[in-house]
């Protein structure tokens, strides 16, 4: 079986669901509370797991028992841990999450052990990124971890598919260009090109810029719009599944973990969509993140 490496944060996310979300100085008592396993790079790398995926974690977890969690985590959906590190004497990475009544979404993260990856966690695990058909990056590490990985993959000629999230305005696009796929959503996409975003003509013309400037693939997700897929020869809309949403976290995510676990068996990239389409879709329909990402099973009737 193909492996897929996910070089990433893991984070814990302590959720708060209120009614109202306090002012300054104020107490509230909550009317619900849950602490899951999250951060772009776990639940990316357990999406594609879930479906059955050969999946290879580098990342970095506290000192504490919530990098033990983690751990149990990754473990329990098959994910290779040989390179999950524990950060001597650091916390792990927490995102405190408010909820409202209206599932308005307020986040702080503290990165915590992420920070500690590094480029020499990249070389130690040489030998078994260079078994991977893809390496998976996303921006919740230090930045010169990201371009290390990058660079340690070109080298060794493995395809990667940068998530450039959270965005930042000075991405070294040159780097970027080194990467297979670019999959950024709306929002992503306009701090990274300084382009509107509002209408899919916008959003295609900014897509364009990124072809014409080197990028090989850009893949943009549209939320309820779907998905574009530009390159030097398609322009490919693919439409979302028309569903009942309660809940849109991480639904980024669900889309990048599926569309790597069924490019790595495929090498077909519009088949790869279309079934990360509906494996994000199928998330939308569940409360939280990891744990809305449907079984392999669950997805494999859902495609017939
Ligand atoms: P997050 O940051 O919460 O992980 P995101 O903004 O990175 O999400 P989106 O563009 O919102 O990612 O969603 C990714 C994909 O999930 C979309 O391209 C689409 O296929 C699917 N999707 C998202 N929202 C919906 C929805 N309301 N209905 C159907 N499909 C959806």
């Amino acid at each position: 079986m193909m492996k897929l490496a996910v070089i990433g944060s893991n984070m814990i996310d302590v959720i708060s669901y209120t009614d109202i979300i306090p002012v300054a100085g104020e107490t509230r008592e909550v009317k619900d509370f849950a602490i899951n396993c999250g951060g772009k790079g776990a639940n990316q790398a357990i999406a594609a797991a879930k479906l059955g995926a050969d999946v290879l974690m580098l990342t970095t977890i506290g000192d504490d028992v919530f990098g033990k969690m983690v751990l149990e985590n990754f473990n329990a959906y098959q994910v290779d841990t040989k390179y999950v590190r524990t950060a001597k004497g650091s916390s792990n990475g927490i995102a405190t999450i408010l909820v409202d009544e209206s599932s308005q979404n307020r986040i702080l993260i503290n990165k915590g052990a992420n920070t500690y990856l590094t480029a020499v966690d990249v070389e130690a695990a040489a030998t078994d990124l260079q078994q991977c058909a893809l390496c998976i990056l996303q921006l919740e590490i230090e930045l010169n971890t990201v371009y290390a990985a990058i660079e340690f993959a070109n080298k060794h000629q493995i395809p990667v598919l940068l998530n450039p999230a959270p965005a930042i305005a000075d991405l070294d696009l040159d780097m970027a260009c080194k990467c297979d796929f670019f999959v950024p959503n709306e929002t992503e996409l306009n701090i990274i090109t300084g382009l509107p975003v509002e209408s899919e003509a916008e959003i295609k013309k900014a897509a364009l810029t990124l072809v014409d400037r080197g990028l090989k693939n850009v893949i943009v997700t549209m939320g309820s719009r779907g998905s574009l897929w530009v390159n030097k020869e398609h322009c490919e809309h693919v439409p979302a599944y028309a569903v009942q949403a309660v809940d849109t976290t991480g639904a980024g995510d669900a889309f990048i973990g599926c569309f790597a676990a069924v490019y790595v068996k495929t090498k077909d990239i519009l088949q790869a969509i279309q079934q990360a389409t509906l494996f994000a879709a199928l998330s939308v329909t569940k409360t939280g993140t990891q744990g809305s990402y449907p079984t392999k099973q669950e997805f494999t009737l859902a495609l017939d």
